[in-house]
């Protein structure tokens, strides 16, 4: 195992893959890029980051529909290694986050270990030669311990609708956008309501002829506080750093009041709806809009999305809402629920990501030749959302319940990254080489997560994709997120099975 942080970097894009290699990172968005920059400063050189698009960014890199940007406030979403003093607005937009994630690449000096343009097909574990097979579109490699961080929102979703093979205008989905396509003057079909449509549907609207907005579920949406930041801000950030901490802090405990009425007293949510219903009532004066884009269900279940944008960009003279899904479509046109036929030039999905089906599930076989799919048969669980029995050095970033509807993914992205450092500095102290959740420990903490899941709104409010195939919420994270900081500081070796010797196990009993 190499160990040196100085080991000369390894070679570009461009290069082939090596063979073998101590550390292989999926993924070179905030995860990744935040694996390889804790590895690279703990002293690991010989690792390497497969991203399978043409630059590092992850969901910062695919999405840049029109109007992309964070809902989570700038000072909050980013590394708390790596504050950035220079953010433009309150709220950043994806240019901003993209260039930042670039900085820290390039200023912490990972990106010579990045392959881009590798898109990993299958990675197995072999338990004599204790090591992972990893296949990827640019060939074969193995290594010691696999980090994922591909991300829980990183596949598009685009939904089965009926006769949408048929349809011979444009389509993309959010998170692919089409810039080469002008929508000027065009008319636009787009489906879904959530976090993406709301930022993008507000930019779209002045350039196309007609945009039938396809609403199956209204959001809950809030006044949005984003505003520019001033020049004096940035120069005392800049000048005083501790104040950007400060900051950063007010900003994380506000967020983390949230928490009470989400997890702990869902009734408080019924302050939040106010505030919600009042910024309805004042942008939708509309009695009939206002009526189809009232949700009906309790707030917080959903994720809550800010906006000025959207209501105004709904009540536009070239916009339609419709309330209901697209039931068909066919070569030139769109079909309501309400059975009306809408000619379209294009149709935009803006329909989410695959979350508790994730690819990853099909990738990741482990000890005796089980799948995570497999092992999970539908409902993805891991301990701490990181560590899997069965998959011995396999730590995932944001697996299963480590979602947040409230805060920084950030947070929780080095909260792990704390954990797997843990993990791997004491595989190095000991000689270990594999490192295995323990079963019944894994157990236990999955069951207090269903525990605490019961009475949260996110249960009992309505369906979602937070929820699984099972009905079980795989997806949030139920408690303070210090809560989850601190049960991640520390790797505590009674958890873990570690092992010198070749693993000569079972299979892991189902
Ligand atoms: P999403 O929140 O999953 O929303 C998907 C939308 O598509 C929903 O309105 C959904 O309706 C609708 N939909 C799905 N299938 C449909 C179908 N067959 N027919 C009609 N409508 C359908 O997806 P997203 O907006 O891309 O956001 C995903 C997540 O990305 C967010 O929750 C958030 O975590 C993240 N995100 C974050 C930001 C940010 O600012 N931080 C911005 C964008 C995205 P139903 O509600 O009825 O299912």
């Amino acid at each position: 195992m190499s160990t040196a942080a100085d080991t000369p970097a390894r070679a570009d894009t461009g290069e082939a893959l090596p063979s073998e290699v101590d550390i292989a990172v999926l993924g070179a968005g905030f995860s990744g890029l935040g694996a390889a920059i804790k590895l690279k400063q703990e002293g690991y050189g010989d690792f390497v980051v497969l991203e399978r698009g043409d630059d590092v960014g992850g969901t910062w890199h695919w999405n840049d529909y029109p109007g992309c940007g964070c809902d989570v406030p700038s000072h909050l979403y980013s590394f708390s290694f790596a504050p950035n003093p220079d953010w433009t607005r309150t709220y950043s937009r994806q240019p901003e986050i993209r260039d930042y994630l670039h900085r820290c690449a390039d200023r912490f000096g990972v990106r010579p270990y990045v392959r881009t343009e590798t898109t990993v097909e299958s990675a197995s574990w072999d338990g004599d030669a204790r090591r992972w097979d990893v296949h990827t579109s640019r060939g074969r490699l193995r290594a010691r311990v696999l980090i994922a961080g591909m991300g829980p929102l990183s596949e598009p979703k685009t939904p089965d609708i009926a006769g949408l093979d048929t349809f011979e205008g444009h389509t993309m989905h959010s998170a692919r956008w089409d810039h080469d396509y002008d929508m000027k003057g065009k008319r636009v079909a787009s489906i879904g309501t959530g976090a993406s449509a709301i930022q993008y549907v507000p930019s779209i609207q002045p350039d196309v002829e007609r945009l039938h907005v396809f609403q199956r579920t209204p959001p809950w949406i809030m006044p949005h506080t984003d505003r520019p930041t001033t020049a004096l801000e940035r120069r005392l950030y800049r000048r005083f750093p501790a104040m950007q901490r400060l900051v950063r802090g007010a900003v994380y405990s506000g967020r983390e009041i949230n928490v009470l009425g989400f997890v702990k007293k869902p009734r408080l949510m019924a302050i939040v709806e106010r505030i919600a219903r009042a910024h309805m009532a004042r942008q939708v004066p509309d009695h009939e809009l206002r009526e189809k884009v009232t949700p009906d269900y309790t707030i917080g279940c959903k994720r809550i999305l800010p906006s000025n944008r959207w209501y105004p960009a709904l009540s536009q003279p070239n916009v339609e809402l419709i309330d209901g899904g697209v039931v068909e479509v066919r070569p030139s046109s769109v079909v309501g629920s309400d059975g009306v036929e809408r000619e379209v030039d294009a149709i935009i999905f803006g329909t989410g990501f695959s979350v508790t089906d994730m690819p990853l599930g099909k990738l990741v076989t482990g000890r005796g030749g089980r799948t995570l799919d497999e092992r999970w048969r539908g409902s993805p669980r891991a301990y701490l959302g990181t560590a899997i029995a069965g998959f011995p050095n396999l730590f995932m970033l944001l697996g299963p319940n480590t979602g947040l509807g409230h805060s920084s993914m950030i947070y929780m992205i080095e909260s792990q990254l704390a954990h797997v450092m843990d993990a791997l500095g004491v595989m190095r102290d000991r000689g270990a080489e594999t490192v295995e959740v323990r079963e019944e420990v894994a157990a236990r903490f999955n069951q207090a997560v269903d525990r605490q899941l019961e009475g949260t709104v996110w249960n009992t409010g309505c369906a979602s994709w937070y929820l699984d195939d099972t009905g079980r919420n795989a997806t949030l994270w139920p408690d303070w997120t210090f809560r989850f900081r601190r049960r991640t500081a520390r790797f505590e070796t009674s958890e873990y099975d570690l092992t010198a010797e070749p693993a000569q196990r079972e299979a892991v009993p189902a």
